[in-house]
């Protein structure tokens, strides 16, 4: 293997553009470039995420550079099935674009490359770098509990067969270590269920199967909060390397409070406010958006509601004039979930909106999970945690939202959640801290990269 050394390293980064991928894997980027100033870092997605990513208000690093590969979308191509058409579309060329992308970027700097970080899910970064002679040293961006259920897929799959889940969504995987909670429903589609055969279900079986012999695998999270899982993984992986969370490590850069949720927020009184976000792709079927607006109205619970735009159509007429809060197309949402206003976050279970609570430390999570992660996050969120409640039946009702919405803000169920929150946040502060465990792991993960 090429050894690179000090100013002659050249690290590529290769990231998955869609949903909140990249954001997450541009700020460990950037905080390895700062703490590596002379390793050229060279970082590859479509220009659409390029052009997000790098509009902030953050300085760029002078030894960080953008480069845009295609997105694969064929000229004149009409979508029928996003999000998933457009993640394969990218897939089935992003290979190819890669290579091509970093062809330029090796011709540019005139530097070999010296090490490939990707996205996970770019599981043919493992191939990649060895055309390379180079490490391969992948980024899982959700958290551990998914992380072991790719890997251990085939397992999942012996023991529950592929021919469908009905009848025993509620059995357990109490054969993988830390999982005991997790039932089968609550697996990503791809493992026992969906499309097994899809270029997506393909990519992430992929990816469990070759992330073991990846040089390093890391992520954003912090060993104390999954331990069990942790050190399971650990024994799978050449190197194991949680380095989070990276919005106490490194916050992002501050999304402009551009529809005034902060100064609102200063008129609720402490731990009363809702605040309702399911991300960046997941969108609420009209029925249970009605449902959402009517526990809303029902129980006069105050509320900010990010969502856009063209969902707006759906809410109950006169809902928006007789509302006790707001609704925004968009919400600084790390913001609004330090608000001392704020007393309960209802959530798709977003790997990074799961962290963001976790990072308030007293803001527990009402879980309404979509897809992917989702499932698992609420799981860990709701019983191993016990920071939170899945939605009764997975969907929302009005009912079934006003119940929830009083066990966290009235019941002494929430508090004992908002006391569990406060321990967990701790243990991440302290994770990242001096001589914490993310921040050991970060000098590992350093020496990885830039060595
Ligand atoms: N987010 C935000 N404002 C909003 C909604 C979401 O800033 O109004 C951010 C949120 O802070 C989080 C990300 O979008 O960092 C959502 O990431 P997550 O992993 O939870 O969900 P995804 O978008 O990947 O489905």
């Amino acid at each position: 293997m090429q050894q690179a050394t000090g100013s002659n390293c050249h690290v590529a980064v290769l990231a998955f553009p869609f949903a909140t991928h990249p954001p997450p894997l541009l700020t460990i980027t950037r905080r390895l470039a700062s703490a590596a100033p002379s390793t050229l870092f060279s970082f590859f997605s479509t220009s659409e995420s390029n052009t997000s990513l790098f509009s902030t208000s953050l300085p760029m690093l002078p030894n960080i550079k953008a480069y845009n590969i295609s997105d694969g979308v064929p000229e004149g191509h009409v979508f029928v099935e996003k999000p998933l058409e457009d993640i394969e579309l990218f897939m089935k060329v992003g290979r190819e674009n890669f290579r091509k992308g970093m062809e330029v970027a090796v011709a540019e700097t005139g530097r070999k490359l010296s090490c490939l970080v990707t996205d996970a899910f770019l599981w043919f970064g493992k191939e990649m770098a060895e055309e390379n002679g180079v490490a391969w040293v992948p980024f899982f961006v959700s958290g551990v509990c998914p992380l072991s259920s790719h890997v251990y897929t085939d397992l999942i799959r012996e023991n529950f067969g592929v021919a469908g889940i009905v009848g025993r969504e509620d059995q357990t995987l109490d054969f993988i270590p830390g999982m005991s909670k997790v039932r089968i429903h609550d697996l990503p589609e791809g493992i026992v269920s969906g499309n097994l055969g899809s270029i997506f279900s393909r990519m992430l079986h992929q990816m469990g199967q070759v992330l073991p012999q990846a040089a390093a695998v890391f992520i954003n999270s912090f060993e104390e909060l999954d331990p069990v899982i942790t050190n399971d993984m650990k024994s799978k992986f050449k190197k194991f390397l949680n380095v989070g969370p990276l919005i106490l490590s490194t916050p992002p850069p501050a999304v402009p409070d551009s529809h005034g949720c902060l100064a609102w927020l200063d008129k609720q009184k402490p731990a009363t406010a809702a605040y309702i976000s399911f991300g960046s792709v997941a969108t609420l079927p009209p029925n249970e958006l009605v449902a959402v607006a009517e526990a809303l109205e029902a129980s006069r619970v105050p509320f900010i509601w990010s969502l856009r735009d063209n969902s707006k159509v759906d809410l109950p007429n006169g809902f928006l004039d007789r509302a006790n809060g707001i609704v925004v197309p968009w919400a600084p949402q790390i913001d609004v979930l330090a608000h001392s206003a704020v007393g309960v976050f209802i959530s798709h279970g977003g790997y990074n909106s799961t962290l963001e609570s976790i990072a308030a430390g007293r803001v527990p999570m009402i879980v309404r999970p979509f897809f992917g992660d989702h499932g698992l996050n609420g799981r860990m969120v709701q019983d191993v945690w016990e920071i939170g409640v899945i939605v009764k039946g997975g969907i929302f009702t009005k009912n079934g939202l006003i119940s929830s919405l009083d066990l966290v803000l009235s019941q002494e169920k929430g508090k004992k959640m908002r006391e569990n929150l406060k321990a967990i946040m701790e243990l991440a502060q302290r994770a990242v801290g001096p001589e914490g465990s993310s921040t050991e792991n970060f000098k590992a993960l350093l020496d990885l990269v830039s060595r």
